[in-house]
């Protein structure tokens, strides 16, 4: 570890947060220029929402979102239409605010004037975007998966998906919302930093059981239920695969001007953490990417009231070993200069 820098140049610069020191000529950074930026909620929105104007049936894979405060009105506006053309639709919305993680300031709405437009959203922007409804669930809950992916070059772009994955889950009984349980988190979001607090969260052993389990002990119940496991994975590809195409141009602009053509400097790779909601269908939507996904394997417990301490997480380890392993591997410098 080196907190002040590194003047001896390396083969391999591992960066805790972003891109961020202009001072590297060689060797591989992990991690792009402006990619913390590009994955904003917000930017993320916007960036999709170019390819949706596009590509409409291609980058169906996004909830429908606004921006606010700037695109209230419009919100308002295409909601009322909606429900004027067809007043069978009974929607309900996520407001989340930019930058958030976590779970941070989340919650749920039925109608547009139920946004909390006090000072608050002024000063805090946020996307509001169609609640998924008919969520996937297994053992009664709702879940959601976080695939890793390294994006180990822009151009050409090369993309790497890792096999396997976690699937996070809630920890109360899923219901449709209603006004009744709009507010209850444990239902709703599948936050793990969330529903760690509820206490009906399991800590397993077992990747197949528990609050935090692999993605392919997932896809293993699916198939054996009889479900085209081949062909989610090709959709969660594609949507994978869009996403990057859609962040791609801004990226570049980010990187022309940290790392100019022509002149010495690093090459790029980045591992990010795509989070994705399976409809009932199993159509994979995309919720968010996260440019520094915790790589961490171990998790707090609690061994008695206000005393904490570090266990191993054999689900988090089985995971994400692989997926720095196999980073490693596709980046050895060695393999580059052979
Ligand atoms: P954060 O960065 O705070 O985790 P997310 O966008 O990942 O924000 O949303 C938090 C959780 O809310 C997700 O893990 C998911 O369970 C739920 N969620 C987010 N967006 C939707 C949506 N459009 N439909 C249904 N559930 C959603």
């Amino acid at each position: 570890q080196f907190p002040f820098g590194r003047r001896l140049p390396c083969d391999i610069y591992w960066h805790g947060v972003s891109f961020h020191d202009n001072d590297i000529f060689s060797g591989q950074v992990n991690k792009f220029p402006g990619m913390t930026e590009m994955v904003r909620k917000i930017t993320l929105s916007r960036a999709v929402r170019t390819m949706q104007d596009l590509f409409p049936l291609e980058y169906n894979f996004y909830p429908r979102s606004w921006i606010l405060p700037e695109e209230f009105p419009l919100f308002e506006t295409e909601v009322r239409m909606m429900k004027d053309s067809d007043p069978s639709w009974k929607p309900t919305f996520i407001v989340k605010p930019d930058g958030g993680c976590q779970g941070d300031g989340i919650y749920l709405i039925k109608d547009p004037s139920d946004i909390r437009l006090t000072g608050s959203i002024q000063s805090r922007p946020a996307v509001v975007q169609e609640y998924i409804c008919k969520p996937l669930l297994v053992d009664k809950l709702k879940f959601d998966i976080r695939l890793y992916v390294l994006l180990k070059s822009l151009e050409p772009l090369e993309i790497y998906i890792a096999k396997d994955g976690l699937s996070r889950f809630c920890t109360e009984p899923y219901e449709e919302p209603t006004l009744k349980n709009l507010h209850q988190v444990f239902m709703h979001l599948t936050n793990y930093s969330l529903n760690i607090h509820s206490g009906n969260f399991i800590h397993s052993d077992n990747v197949n059981t528990g609050s935090k389990r692999t993605f392919s002990s997932i896809l293993c119940r699916l198939s054996s239920r009889g479900a085209d496991v081949k062909k989610l994975w090709s959709d969660i590809i594609s949507l994978v695969i869009k996403t990057i195409i859609a962040l791609t141009p801004e990226l570049k602009v980010y990187y022309q001007s940290d790392i100019p053509a022509g002149k010495p400097g690093p090459t790029c790779f980045q591992i990010l953490g795509f989070d994705i909601l399976l409809m009932k269908n199993l159509k994979p939507m995309l919720l968010e990417v996260n440019a520094n996904p915790s790589m961490r394997i171990e998790h707090e417990q609690e061994l008695s009231p206000g005393v904490f301490e570090n266990v191993p997480s054999p689900v988090d380890e089985e995971v994400k070993v692989a997926v720095i392993r196999d980073t490693l591997r596709l980046v050895d410098p060695e393999k580059k200069r052979r």
